[in-house]
């Protein structure tokens, strides 16, 4: 960044721009959300539910009253050479056609797979878990895995969520089904179309080869993806300096975010992410963001300028 002028104050804006709500498979409603987020002095939030829109009206109203900047976000689901990736879309317009209809019928093969991971389980000896997953679904308009954990786990199956997809939810367990999600192109054009960025969720996450990895950027990029998630919950420090690296040598922007989905579910609470290393282009920077400094924090354009600096609380 070229600006001369010395940074005579260390706060940030505290972004966080991954996050779920009960509309997909996060435990707070999009308004319990936000105010956790004020709670949490983020100053600028993405809600990117799985495959839905539908929180981000209430989401919105909510940010207003919190003084929270919400960027209007999705995270869908693709799949990439038989992998399943999480895209996310930042700054996507909700009344998008192509977007909410494509979104539609991702939502619609979720409820395929969802009997049919009902139908494994059957065969392992475990009933009902169709209607228990609904159930924990709530008024979600979708069903996902998480939802048939928390099932599992109140029967008794596992102690908790994280033991419960290693046991019945992952490859090679009982309760798993292989599932054809939307293509990479479709998902960058639905974004895209609709106004929106695309940026790959948590890359470290898919355990691809460095030649995989290599081109799955260059594909992404091609198609106008703009960024990565380098700052990821998912993500140890070792592996977000590599794709902080990684980005910028692909010329692509770097995103942060606690893909946060609940107390006790998730390794970050919101408005606790360790900051962008220095050498990346934060997603945000042309972004028309208020300026947070009067409530403690600096521009956004400073950021990146803070070598080092972390944002108050834990890091990875
Ligand atoms: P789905 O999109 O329905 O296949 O579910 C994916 C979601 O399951 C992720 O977004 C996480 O919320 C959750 N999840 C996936 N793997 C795990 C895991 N190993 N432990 C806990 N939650 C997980
Ligand atoms: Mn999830
Ligand atoms: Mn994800
Ligand atoms: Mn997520």
């Amino acid at each position: 960044m070229m600006r001369s002028h010395v940074i005579t104050h260390f706060s940030m804006p505290n972004i966080d721009l991954h996050s779920h709500s009960t509309i997909s498979d996060g435990m707070l409603s999009p308004s319990r959300l936000l105010a956790h987020a004020a709670v949490r002095g983020v100053n600028v939030l993405a809600l990117t539910d799985h495959d839905d829109i539908a929180g981000l009206s209430e989401a919105s109203r909510s940010a207003q009253q919190e003084n929270i900047t919400l960027i209007r976000g999705v995270e869908i689901s693709v799949t990439w050479h038989g992998r399943t990736l999480h895209i996310l879309g930042l700054g996507i317009n909700p009344e998008h056609p192509p977007l909410t209809e494509g979104l539609k019928k991702i939502r619609d093969g979720r409820m395929d797979r969802a009997r049919a991971i009902a139908a494994q389980l059957d065969k392992f000896g475990i009933y009902g878990s169709f209607e228990g997953a609904s159930a924990q679904a709530g008024t979600s308009r979708l069903i996902g895995r998480t939802h048939f954990a928390r099932f599992l786990v109140s029967q008794g199956y596992a102690k908790n969520v994280k033991s419960v997809f290693k046991k019945y939810l992952v490859k090679g367990k009982p309760g798993h089904v292989s599932h054809v999600w939307v293509s990479l192109d479709e998902a960058i054009g639905w974004i895209r179309g609709s106004g929106g960025q695309a940026v790959i969720a948590h890359p470290a996450r898919y355990k691809l080869s460095n030649d995989l990895l290599e081109q799955l950027l260059c594909e992404f990029r091609e198609l106008g993806g703009a960024g990565i998630e380098v700052v990821s919950s998912s993500h140890t420090p070792e592996q977000t300096r590599q794709f902080a690296a990684l980005a910028t040598r692909m010329n692509l922007c770097a995103s942060c975010g606690s893909d946060y989905h609940g107390p006790g579910e998730s390794y970050f609470d919101l408005g606790r992410l360790p900051a962008l290393p220095p050498e990346c282009t934060p997603i945000w920077n042309e972004w028309e963001i208020p300026d947070y400094a009067e409530t403690g924090a600096t521009t956004l354009n400073e950021q990146s300028e803070q070598t080092g600096l972390q944002s108050p609380g834990k890091s990875v």
